[in-house]
Formats: C-alpha cells, structure tokens, sequence
C-alpha cells in the first residue's frame, strides 16, 4: 500500500522519490535501503552540532523518564527554568523575558502579538509592520503576511494582512534602503520592523552588511519603531557569531529563535522580549495579560534538548567549530572559483551560496529538483532555492565529507 503521508512542500503528482530515512549520526544519514547521505543543509537549518548529539539525547531520555508534558499556563518545571535562566546569561542582557512556543512560525507570530499588544497597552495608534523585500518568516498566516508574496501563497492572499516592504538592500543600493524604511518610520502607524538579520534564508541565502543592518536599528531606534530580529535560521552560530545581530553591535527589543536551539533535535521555540514589551502587558487587570499558547508550550523533554544544547554552548568551544568551519567553507569557494563558471558567491559564516548559471532562473522550473537528485547520486543532502545552491552543514562536519559536497557542487556547476 502507498504512504498515506502528505509531505510538505512536496508535489506527489510528480512522483519523486521520498527517501525512508532510517538513524542519523553527525553529519550523516542513512536511509532503509542501505545509503549514506551528507546533510550539507542541516536537515533544513536545524542541526548545529550535528545529528543525535550524544548529550542532548542522554538528556532527552533521562527527562523522558521524569515528566512528558505539562500545562505551562500558570504552571512551570525545572527544564523550562533552565531553558530561560540560560538563554538570559548566553543572550543580550536587556532581553529579559522569555516566552516559549514550538516553531519558528510560532516565535514570529508571538513577536508580531507582542508588539502589537505593546502600542495597543500604551494607548497608542500603531500597527504597520514593516519587514524587507524577500524575507521569509514561517509558513502560518501572519508569518505569511509579513514575508514574501508568490506562488507559495497565492491562494491565501485574500487573507494576508498589509504590511509596508523596504527593499533588499542589494550592494551598492544600501541607501535606498535606509531612505525607504526612513520614510516608513516617520507614518504614525509604524509599529514595528521584523528582518532576517545579515541573510535572507529561503529568500535564496541573500547576504547584506553588518553596517546596514546597524543602521536599520537606528532608525527605529530613533523613530520609537519596535525592531524585531528572526533569528531562526541565523541564530546559533551560523553566521559566524551567536547571534548575527552582533555583528551589527546592535540588539532587538524582540528575539525569534527556533530550529538550533534545540541543536535541532525537537521542536522548540522563544521569544524574548526586552523589559518595556513585558511591562506593557504587566497589569492587575487580567484582561491585559498576554493572550497566546498552545498545547506543548515549552514541552518539558524539548526544553530538556534545549537546556542541553545550552550546557554544549557554555562549556564547549562552539565558536571555534563555527570558526574553522567558515574557513573551510571560504577555501572551498575559493578553490570552486578558479575552475567554474557561476555567479554571486557568497558567504557568511559557515553559510556559503552561489547561483549557477542558467537561462531559466526561477524557483518553480525543474532545475532544483534535478540538482536535488543529481547531488542525492552522490550522496549528498542539498536542496537548491531555485538556481541558488548553498552549504550550511552541521558543525561537527569532516574535512573530508565537507570534500565530498563541494566536489559534487563542481561536477554539478559543469553539468548543468
Ligand atoms: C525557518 C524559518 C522560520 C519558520 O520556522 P519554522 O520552524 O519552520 O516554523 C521563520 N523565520 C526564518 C528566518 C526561518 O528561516
């Protein structure tokens, strides 16, 4: 009998095949039919230290044992505390407040409510979101408002909220950026920016400056505008330094975080949120509490993962592996540059993208998918965003399979 399964961002009625993936270890997988893959996109962005990490499962099977769910409305348990006492010593210092969730698409949904609640608590008339042409912020309904609009979701569109869009501040047209969420800054109905901090993940790995990204801070800061980072795919050393935002020297008044905070084991999301987002919803009156939750929020055995990943961040050289795998990457474009043909190389991290050159750009023709397959031949996990083909493997990567991915990209660069 065939699967029952509806996979996301699948089209079954092309019948590709859908590997059974069977126990992962580091930075490979293995499927039921006996082959080996190299997850060179970290299993879409989670795993940072690599797959069924030693001790973030010790630490999922021993709270496994312990306490399974509980309701977290008014309720609260240890792995939890430890979770946000840990995220409060790891994180800027004057985001003091942390609300759980499940998902990156939960994170930004909070986020938006957050700040909204904050200018509808002090009186104020704000609620225009501003965020940047191409972003990506989740797939749930106001995620979907605030990021890029397409073919992905064109048959929401009727109930996508507005929102106000500043360009991608492409090199050499930073300023143009900048004048334009300005000028947004200055509506009285500005309430809020929400970016992807240094790159744009699904928007096809578009990297911009530190500096403009310091400078979009500014201007909210000096315009009262709430700046929101998601940091759901660049949070947790992917950009070279914990946060991207401290390559900017700057920080949110809220934070999204997901996908590596759990070293990407189990789903698990925060929000955190600076002192006056906390105190606009601190009241007497219950009609003024914060109104968001779901069934698993901060379920204690993802907490346990997270509590574990953070013990992995304090008292291992994370940075280092980040480090030295963002040199590697560097070298490997490098030595790709000298004998092929394509065009953008970029890198931020241990993040490294080019785009092949091709007559048929676009994100829905086949070249993706035949790339896909091309690469999976060779054992290789790398899902191309159009004719955008990227490496963010986990930390733990070898040399030599690290080898294996860039030689397939070669052979792939002169192939198609
Ligand atoms: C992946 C991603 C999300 C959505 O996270 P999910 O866990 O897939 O809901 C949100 N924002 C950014 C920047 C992401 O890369």
């Amino acid at each position: 009998m065939s699967s029952a399964i509806w996979h996301p961002f699948t089209q079954h009625g092309l019948g590709e095949a859908i590997p059974n993936v069977t126990h992962g270890e580091g930075a490979l997988l293995h499927t039921a039919d006996g082959r080996r893959f190299i997850d060179a996109i970290s299993s879409w962005w989670v795993t940072t230290h690599g797959h069924c990490h030693p001790a973030i499962m010790a630490a999922i099977a021993a709270q496994a044992q312990r306490l399974d769910q509980v309701i977290f409305a008014g309720w609260t348990h240890e792995p939890a505390e430890q979770v946000a006492a840990g995220l409060r010593a790891l994180m800027p210092e004057s985001l003091t407040r942390v609300f759980f969730s499940d998902s990156g698409s939960t994170a930004v949904e909070v986020a938006l409510k957050m700040a909204l609640g904050y200018w509808h608590w002090n009186g104020g008339k704000r609620h225009r979101v501003i965020v940047m042409e191409h972003s990506y912020h989740g797939d749930t309904i106001g995620a979907m408002s605030i990021g890029a609009r397409g073919v992905f979701n064109a048959p929401y569109d009727p109930l996508l909220f507005d929102v106000a869009r500043i360009p991608f501040p492409a090199a050499g047209r930073e300023q143009a950026t900048l004048d334009a969420l300005e000028a947004l800054c200055r509506q009285p109905d500005a309430a809020a920016l929400i970016v992807e901090p240094l790159v744009l993940g699904a928007g096809g790995m578009l990297v911009y400056p530190a500096e403009t990204l310091r400078a979009m801070q500014a201007i909210c800061a000096k315009t009262g505008v709430l700046f929101i980072a998601d940091e759901v795919m660049t949070g947790w050393g992917r950009t070279g330094t914990l946060l991207a935002c401290e390559q900017a020297g700057i920080v949110p008044d809220i934070l999204c975080l997901s996908k590596g905070l759990t070293g990407g084991s189990m789903p698990l999301a925060v929000t955190m949120a600076s002192e006056p987002i906390w105190e606009a919803h601190l009241s007497t009156d219950r009609a003024r509490m914060f109104f968001h939750s779901s069934s698993y929020t901060a379920n204690p055995i993802a907490c346990a993962a997270a509590a574990a990943n953070l013990a992995l961040w304090r008292e291992e050289p994370v940075l280092d592996r980040v480090a030295a795998l963002a040199r590697k990457q560097g070298e490997w474009m490098a030595k790709l540059a000298d004998f092929c043909h394509f065009s953008n190389p970029r890198q931020c991290g241990t993040i490294a993208a080019i785009d092949l050159n091709t007559d048929r750009p676009g994100y829905m023709n086949d070249l993706a998918p035949r790339l896909m397959a091309f690469f999976a031949e060779r054992g290789v996990l790398l899902r191309p965003l159009g004719n955008t083909v990227y490496v963010m493997p986990p930390y733990c990567i070898t040399d030599d399979q690290l080898a294996d991915v860039w030689n397939a990209i070669g052979e792939a660069v002169i192939s198609f």
